[in-house]
């Protein structure tokens, strides 16, 4: 579990707007072990599809790279070219995006788009392409007739069944889940996340896991990242995170919220609400909804102190006196 899959370093996105750019991501370093369950967790608007999407490359204009480096099995995703891309997509690394909608193509089965997928990256006969998707939607508990039919004649469980099917389907070693469940109802959010669990556990895949839902993410992950407006703020083992926060924004997200789900609407009982990241506030970007916040938290930034080995979190209380 101690190599890095993934390690991404000082990784900066903006957004291109008339108005000028806007800073989604603000220098995020991270890590990502082999065989780890990293969550990572904010409210709406603090940059996680950005970070998914911008780390496989996957992030379209406006969003813009402008800085940092995504080390994946040894290579910088951001210095690939279309040609080493194509070789990590899909085979390496996939996405499994918010809305299952958005991914399946409705004038397709599902059985085509899993062969359309094999034929891009492999050289499958017919008779092995079809073993395989076979072997997939098995994988992903549908039935077989799944293969023919179309999106529309699913349910919204089985279309995101059948998109973890597609990203699963060249067997990659890293999968980014984006709020895989977040249309669907509890009972089959908790079946499809079990079925992932499984399958990692089988495969060994890496997952990085997005959610609103953030006694899920404490349940389920190895480690959790808090993203506060473009920033990482805390990253902890999970217990840890969850039994010694050291971040007033991580400790008021546990508090604020219910040991039941919060979903889609987002965290709620947080006052006040994320800034505008055209026009963040000064220092640290927390100041304006922290009850324990001073004089300095509006002009300094604070550094991500190591609070031990595996935890660390921005916030200036946690500095060592002087
Ligand atoms: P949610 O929980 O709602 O999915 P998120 O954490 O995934 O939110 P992102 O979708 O990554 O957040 O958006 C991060 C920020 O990037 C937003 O606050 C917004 O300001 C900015 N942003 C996203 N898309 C665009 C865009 N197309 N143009 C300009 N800014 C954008
Ligand atoms: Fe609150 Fe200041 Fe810490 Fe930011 S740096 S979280 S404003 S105390
Ligand atoms: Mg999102």
């Amino acid at each position: 579990m101690s190599e890095p899959i993934l390690s991404v370093r000082e990784f900066c996105v903006d957004y291109l707007t008339a108005d000028g750019p806007i800073r989604a991501l603000d220098r995020i370093s991270l890590e990502l072990k082999k065989g780890e369950i990293l969550g990572i967790a904010g409210e709406s608007g603090s940059g996680k599809s950005t970070f998914a999407q911008a780390v496989l490359r996957i992030a379209a204009p406006p969003a813009l790279i402008t800085g940092g480096e995504a080390i994946f099995e040894g290579k910088d995703l951001l210095k690939m070219n279309d040609a080493e891309l194509h070789e990590v997509r899909w085979k390496r690394a996939s996405l499994v995006f918010q809305s299952a909608m958005d991914v399946l193509n409705p004038v397709l089965t599902v059985g085509a788009q899993i062969r359309d997928i094999l034929r891009a990256h492999t050289k499958m006969t017919r008779a092995e392409e079809t073993a395989r998707a076979n072997e997939l939607v098995a994988l992903v508990e549908l039935p077989k007739t799944v293969l023919e039919s179309y999106a529309h004649q699913l349910s919204g469980g089985m279309r995101q069944r059948a998109v973890i099917a597609l990203a699963l389907s060249l067997q990659p070693q890293l999968v980014i889940l984006d709020e895989p469940t977040t249309a669907l109802d509890v009972i089959v959010e908790r079946e499809i996340l079990q079925s992932v669990l499984a399958l990692r556990a089988r495969l060994g895949f890496s997952v990085i896991f997005i959610t609103h839902d953030l006694a899920r993410m404490l349940e389920i992950c190895d480690r959790v990242a808090i993203f506060y407006a473009g920033r990482l703020i805390e990253i902890a083992p999970a217990a840890e995170l969850r039994d010694d926060p050291k971040h007033p924004y991580t400790r008021k997200l546990l508090t604020a919220f219910p040991s039941v789900r919060n979903q889609a609407s987002g965290w709620g009982g947080i006052p006040g609400s994320p800034p505008s990241l055209a026009h963040p506030p000064g220092g640290c970007r927390f100041h304006p909804r922290c009850e324990v916040a001073f004089a300095d938290c509006s002009d300094r930034e604070p550094p991500l102190i190591q609070i031990n080995e595996q935890h660390k979190a921005a916030c200036l209380l946690l500095e060592p006196e002087l």
